[in-house]
């Protein structure tokens, strides 16, 4: 059962209550380097994603803000580490949300300067909170950052923000292993009414990094934990976002884009299907609908193992069956399977 939250808007997308999940990603580009950056914006918009955020790292990346925002059309969201100058700068810029890290602004009246010009342009703030870089104070006591110091971390810094009468915010609180994250978000979750942001920090390359965030927000988001993700991954960001939105679709939780199913062969098998599969997977991405296609090794058990699938290929020696909704509808050779089975796609679907 999904923990209702608190709402914040970002832009035109409303996350926390009864909304989406929401797909984010963050751009790889220089920010300062507004063509590149633009098009990667441009690039993750296309795929899907919801929510993009940008490094500011120095004035150069805040001062471009504004006209990146101009010329995108999902919200922008500014990352600011260390200086408080910059998130004051990209504020003004009029970006939708930013994200800081109190473990690296410093000072109380800093943080208070932010929220008062935050609260001047109603900008949303998200605390993030990072294992890898809460104050000196907590590590000293901790030892070590365990889930309870990132706790205490975000209740000390809330503390200023209730202070100020500031709840325009959404919540992150990252830590560095994949079990530690899960219970530092069930306890952030019990605590706290603001919406939460949800990823696996430093997850690794797409395969590890796809396994770790698929594990650790699969878990939170069944248990009705979150209201945005981001997969990191070091990787091209589209992949973020795909990888977003195959967790939210195994979960049942969003409805986006064609779901690829394909059998993991055996014995059976008698053709390259590991082939087939990524032809079929490549002209997938030209659709928007959402569907489930299947790509399986045989007719034997093909059909009925995808039972739940819409469409699919049930492959044979030298011939193959095209199928929908666990039906044969007709057989052909092996050459013509995947062009067959897009007529059958397209004469079926609206995209
Ligand atoms: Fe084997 Fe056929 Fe099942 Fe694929 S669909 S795993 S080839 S039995």
């Amino acid at each position: 059962m999904r923990t209702l939250k608190k709402t914040v808007a970002i832009g035109n997308v409303t996350i926390g209550g009864n909304n989406k999940i929401v797909v984010q990603s963050m751009t790889k580009t220089k920010t300062r380097e507004v063509r590149k950056t633009i098009n990667q914006i441009q690039r993750l918009e296309k795929a899907g994603c919801e929510l993009v955020r940008l490094a500011v790292v120095n004035k150069e990346d805040a001062a471009a803000l504004g006209y990146i925002k101009k010329r995108v059309s999902i919200p922008i969201i500014a990352d600011i580490h260390f200086d408080y100058r910059l998130a004051l700068a990209s504020i003004d810029q009029g970006v939708h949300k930013i994200r800081i890290n109190p473990g690296n602004i410093g000072e109380t009246n800093k943080i208070e300067q932010i929220i008062k010009k935050a609260k001047e342009h109603n900008t949303p703030i998200r605390i993030g909170i990072n294992s890898g870089s809460l104050p000196k104070s907590i590590l000293k006591k901790y030892e070590h950052p365990t889930p309870t110091a990132i706790i205490e971390t975000l209740s000390d810094i809330l503390a200023t923000f209730y202070k100020n009468n500031f709840d325009n915010i959404v919540i992150s609180a990252k830590g560095a292993a994949v079990k530690d994250t899960i219970s530092t978000y069930e306890t952030i979750n019990k605590r706290f009414n603001f919406p939460l942001h949800i990823g696996i920090t430093e997850a690794g390359l797409p395969f590890r990094g796809g396994i770790k965030s698929g594990v650790g927000l699969g878990i939170l988001l069944n248990k009705g934990i979150g209201d945005t993700i981001r997969v990191s991954l070091t990787a091209d960001p589209v992949m973020e976002v795909i990888a977003g939105y195959e967790i939210l679709n195994a979960l049942g939780l969003r409805q986006h884009g064609p779901i690829l199913i394909s059998c993991p062969t055996c014995g059976r098998c008698e053709v390259k299907l590991e082939k087939i599969v990524h032809a079929v997977e490549n002209r997938l991405k030209g659709y928007k609908n959402f569907m489930k296609v299947a790509v399986m090794g045989c007719v034997v058990n093909g059909p009925g193992e995808a039972s739940e699938a819409d469409f699919g290929i049930a492959c044979g020696k030298g011939i193959g069956a095209i199928f929908a909704k666990a039906k044969e509808i007709k057989r052909v050779k092996e050459t013509k399977l995947v062009e067959t089975l897009f007529e059958l796609i397209d004469e079926n679907i609206n995209n």
